[in-house]
């Protein structure tokens, strides 16, 4: 059985035994990548069970470093977390519900550490919403039924994406593995179930009880980030001023987006010097919005009032946030995806290279092809990349330096802000043609004609790359190739490691090879 179904079977079965369970003194919602208190489903839950009881509602946080490992999780991406921590405690504290966070060093006693605090706090509900990863769902389940055991009740609701996975099926019933049938199934499937649209309210105020009864989990502290995962006083710096964390920031950034860029997002959208695009994923990686919030957002300002047609710009971006419900449902589906398996069996054979000092030199933004340097570079100072530059950094790196795509999917993960499994998975098997609805292997990307075509101007190199910010005109896609030799060699530019057209030929050979045997 797929994780998603252990989970549902044990919901299942577990059904009649947990509602017949009294509430006690407290109910729980358990944050965990929905750090928020707007439009957050198993909060709302949460707090209207709290409320019908006349108890009050407890939040909890458990840090996990082993967690932070497992999922690859960049040093950037868990201090966001951990000042999003302090936001939602104080919003949450303004309703006199107090936010309870803990380090569990172990990620396999967080279960064992859940039942604990229930005991302590008079709980016998719990809350969460439901994350996909496959540890994850499993775990859940187990908890599920070790919980109802124990006369407990843990409920795990769908909220991540705008539609659950596993709601939308071909004519034969099965998931769809293409994107555009998929896509318009979402939307009709959405125009039919407008409450999937509905927002929910933030928690209501605890009870005055809570303040005196729990008052020491009001002043629980949020912990440093782990020694490995710790910033330096110079990156705390530089990250903090780019990415301001929590809840508010992230709805502003919506509301900005959607006041000022989203009317023209087709046409800005795959331009990576213009800035044209809403900067959302961190937040919806942390969930500090939802899917839910931004799609209805955007579709409030159409003019159909509906999620396709009317606006161009907002119909296009809506359609983008569908790629992120797309790559979960994907996830969900076939789940050997989180095994570091392609999706695609008969692309498992392919002979990669391990050449270090080539990776090493995509990492550092040294290939000697600017576009992909100046990306390379926005990564490492940003923790983010423009989407177009993932694509073309991800085809170089599989195709041009033939170099497992694994490798950037990693590197990926350990320096995004916005690092999200199913999203960079579907992004690195799209770019290196393993994933699902993949870009054909035989497609493969010219970076000079991307940099000519994405970044006419060469401003977006400019910025990234300063050894090449006095090369005037086209000169700046290629300097060695046009003449601008004497610059890129005074500055220490590096000579491309690879000739395009050579490592192309290569790559179609490998690939053929590696489907054949395969
Ligand atoms: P906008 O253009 O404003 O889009 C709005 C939102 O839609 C995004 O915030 C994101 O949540 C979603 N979205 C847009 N495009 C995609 C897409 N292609 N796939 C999935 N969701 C999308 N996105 C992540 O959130 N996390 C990742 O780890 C990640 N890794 C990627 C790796 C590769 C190789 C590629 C090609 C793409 C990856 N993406 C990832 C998708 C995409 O690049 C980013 O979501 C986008 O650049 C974020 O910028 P934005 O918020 O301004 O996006």
């Amino acid at each position: 059985a797929r994780p998603i179904e252990e989970l549902y079977s044990a919901m299942e079965e577990t059904r009649s035994s947990t509602k017949k369970i009294d509430v006690k003194d407290s109910v729980i919602h358990w944050f965990k990548m929905d750090l928020r208190h707007a439009d957050n489903r198993a909060l709302a839950l949460a707090s209207d069970k709290a409320q019908a009881a006349g108890v009050p509602l407890i939040c909890l946080y458990l840090v996990s470093p082993q967690d932070f490992e497992a999922h690859l999780r960049a040093p950037v991406r868990v201090d966001f977390m951990l000042r999003t921590l302090e936001v939602l405690k104080q919003d949450l504290a303004k309703l006199d519900i107090p936010l309870y966070v803990e380090t569990v060093e172990k990620r396999k006693k967080i279960p064992d550490r859940v039942l604990e605090l229930m005991e302590e706090w008079g709980a016998n509900h719990i809350y969460a919403n439901m994350e996909y990863e496959v540890d994850e769902l499993r775990r859940e389940a187990h908890m599920v039924r070790d919980l109802a055991e124990n006369g407990k009740s843990f409920e795990v609701v769908h909220d991540s994406c705008v539609v659950p996975p596993g709601n939308l099926a071909s004519g034969s019933g099965n998931q769809y593995a293409v994107y555009t049938p998929w896509y318009r199934t979402w939307v009709a499937h959405v125009h039919e179930n407008l409450d999937l649209l509905e927002l929910y309210d933030p928690p209501s105020k605890n009870a005055g009880a809570a303040r005196s009864k729990y008052k020491a989990l009001f002043g629980c502290p949020i912990p440093e980030a782990p020694e490995n995962k710790a910033l330096s006083d110079e990156e705390k710096k530089r990250f903090r001023s780019i990415w301001p964390c929590g809840e508010h920031e992230a709805m502003k950034r919506l509301d900005k987006f959607c006041q000022e860029l989203v009317g023209n997002y087709h046409n800005q959208r795959n331009l990576p010097a213009a800035n044209g695009t809403s900067s959302l994923s961190v937040h919806l990686a942390s969930g500090t919005i939802s899917a839910r919030t931004c799609v209805r957002v955007a579709r409030d300002r159409n003019k159909t009032k509906k999620l396709n047609g009317g606006n161009e710009g907002i119909q296009t971006w809506i359609s983008e946030v569908a790629w992120r419900d797309f790559y979960k449902h994907v996830l969900v589906h076939w789940p050997y995806i989180c095994m570091n398996k392609p999706f695609k069996p008969e692309y498992a054979n392919i002979s990669w290279s391990y050449d270090e000092d080539h990776f090493k030199a995509w990492c550092e933004g040294k290939t000697g092809f600017p576009i992909v340097d100046a990306a390379m570079r926005q990564l490492n100072h940003l923790g983010y990349m423009h989407n177009r530059c993932r694509m073309i950094v991800a085809s170089f790196l599989a195709k041009d330096l033939l170099i497992d795509w694994r490798k950037g999917e990693r590197y990926f993960m350990e320096h995004l802000v916005d690092g999200d499994f199913a999203s960079n998975n579907g992004g690195w098997g799209f770019s290196a043609s393993v994933g699902v609805d993949p870009q054909p292997y035989f497609r493969i990307f010219n970076p000079l004609l991307q940099s000519e075509k994405f970044d006419p101007d060469g401003e977006y190199i400019r910025k990234w790359v300063p050894e090449l910010a006095s090369v005037q005109g086209k000169a700046i896609h290629e300097p060695y190739g046009r003449g601008a030799e004497a610059a890129a060699k005074k500055n220490g530019y590096p000579r491309p490691i690879v000739v395009h057209k050579e490592v192309r030929e290569k790559a179609l050979s490998a690939y053929k090879d590696g489907i054949s045997s395969g």
